[in-house]
């Protein structure tokens, strides 16, 4: 079953409080059941600061970005959103954040590499970096898409971070995560570098997260 509205906007709320997004920066998504077998996601508003934002702004919308009903205006970022569920079957949800570390890392244009367990075993390993590509165009969402690979997480160049999940929670669970190892590694870098871990941890820890999320890849 798919998440629901109450869950999305519950969702919206605590990117907010978390500071992982201003304004009306970011967004997130979540992806609905299809209709007679075409796509419908539920996605926030464009222009509409997150105080002022209702349940009911959030914008039902199909694969090509088209309202299904009502007069809301979709997020500009919906192509990266969509993007991402056509490549990933496996993403019920898509949080975008323009949260601090996540963008000083993006604007470094530096991968954040696997030096921590919880990135391997949640995130499927280093955070990469997309391809900058124009906020809001198709060359941003494909940028994405090519660098998430299988990972719940990628970071885009000069812009922000961008994180899948199986459902909200899991999406914004990848996002906080994202935010907290740029952190780590920021910290870790000014104190002498980060180290990596250990391939054989790296391995293994893959595997969890392969047989976890992907059961069907293996
Ligand atoms: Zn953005």
């Amino acid at each position: 079953m798919s998440d629901t509205r109450d869950d999305l906007f519950a969702a919206v709320r605590e990117m907010d409080r978390r500071g992982l997004v201003s304004r009306s920066s970011g967004n997130a998504s979540v992806r609905l059941d299809p209709v007679e077998g075409a796509e419908r996601y539920l996605i926030t508003p464009a222009f509409l600061p997150y105080s002022q934002m209702e349940p009911s702004d959030l914008v039902e919308i199909d694969g090509d970005i088209d309202p299904v009903d009502g007069e809301g205006i979709p997020s500009t970022e919906s192509a990266l959103h969509v993007a991402l569920y056509r490549s990933r079957p496996d993403a019920g949800a898509v949080v975008h954040t323009h949260s601090l570390y996540s963008s000083a890392a993006a604007a470094s244009g530096r991968r954040i590499p696997p030096i921590v367990d919880e990135m391997v075993l949640y995130l499927g390993g280093a955070v990469e970096v997309a391809r900058y590509g124009f906020p809001g165009s198709e060359e941003l969402a494909a940028a994405a898409v090519e660098a998430i690979g299988d990972r719940r997480a990628v970071l885009l160049r000069n812009h922000g971070m961008c994180a899948v999940g199986g459902t909200i929670r899991e999406a914004l669970d990848a996002a906080v995560l994202v935010e907290r190892v740029a952190q780590i590694h920021a910290l870790a870098e000014i104190g002498g570098g980060a180290a990596i871990l250990p391939a054989e941890a790296i391995e293994a820890e893959r595997a969890a997260y392969l047989m976890r999320y992907l059961p069907d890849s293996r």
